[in-house]
């Protein structure tokens, strides 16, 4: 596990601020019609205009600069000509190099007017996230996140995905520690100062089981039901956390 100094911290905070503005403005431009293409080429664009690189192009060969998944995708969505549909939900997840110092975020957003329990399902995913990051602390527990995340979404019912997880990341795309969204039997390692962590909830309405499609990248739900991400960069500091990815207007220090 590579921790990081308060400078490098810095620096991944810089390529957080890019890539939280990079999605606001992706957001705003999905609406029924928009294809996924046009918001890999629109990703690619604004990003190149920050001076910065989209992480995920290229790496372990993918294609595109940004992931977007639809409905029962979980993760990992290529971007193609796919048109999105009133009532759709799109995963955008996006990794940002600025500098050498690389963030990840993702949002699911509604395309046009979305059923009460798709709304719902995006709702406690997002808060399974907040609560995840309110419950890490420097001297805590990898798991006191996972335990956080697990537990919110557990009162619902919904499917948490197991094979996919959060994960250490600043320097590369993945790094160590895993941050499972369940309390695995897997390492628990200490939340220490200079660990900047991806704390990813992936939910699904349904089921919790998980394929992957022919294309060897999209991560579906076995049972085909929607699925929610939502992901921010955090950086554990002596006293507390930072969120390196939110709206720097909204930068929260805890
Ligand atoms: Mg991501
Ligand atoms: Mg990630």
């Amino acid at each position: 596990m590579k921790l990081k100094s308060p400078k490098q911290i810095e620096s991944i905070r810089e390529s957080g601020a890019i890539l939280a503005r990079t999605l606001e403005q992706l957001r705003l431009l999905v609406e029924p019609g928009i294809a996924l293409l046009d918001i890999d080429a629109e990703c690619r664009r604004i990003l190149g205009d920050y001076g910065a690189r989209p992480a995920f192009l290229g790496y372990m060969d993918f294609p595109a600069s940004i992931c977007t998944s639809v409905n029962e995708a979980v993760i990992h969505g290529i971007p193609d000509k796919r048109k999105l549909r009133d009532g759709d939900v799109v995963g955008l997840d996006c990794g940002v190099e600025f500098q050498g110092f690389i963030s990840d975020a993702a949002i699911t957003v509604p395309v046009g007017t979305i059923r009460p329990e798709v709304r719902q399902l995006l709702q406690v995913t997002l808060e399974a996230l907040e609560l995840g990051i309110a419950a890490a602390h420097p001297g805590g527990r990898v798991h006191d996140i996972s335990r956080a995340i697990y537990r919110h979404v557990n009162q619902h019912n919904y499917g948490v995905v197991r094979p996919y997880c959060g994960h250490g990341v600043g320097f590369a795309v993945h790094e160590e520690p895993q941050v499972p969204n369940y309390v695995s039997s897997g390492p628990n390692p200490r939340l220490k100062p200079g660990m900047v962590l991806a704390v990813e909830p992936m939910i699904n309405l349904g089921g919790d089981d998980v394929d992957v499609l022919s294309d060897d990248w999209t991560v579906v739900t076995t049972d085909r039901s929607i699925s929610a991400h939502f992901e921010h960069t955090i950086a554990i500091r002596e006293g507390g956390v930072d969120v390196l990815t939110r709206l720097p207007e909204a930068v929260e220090v805890s």
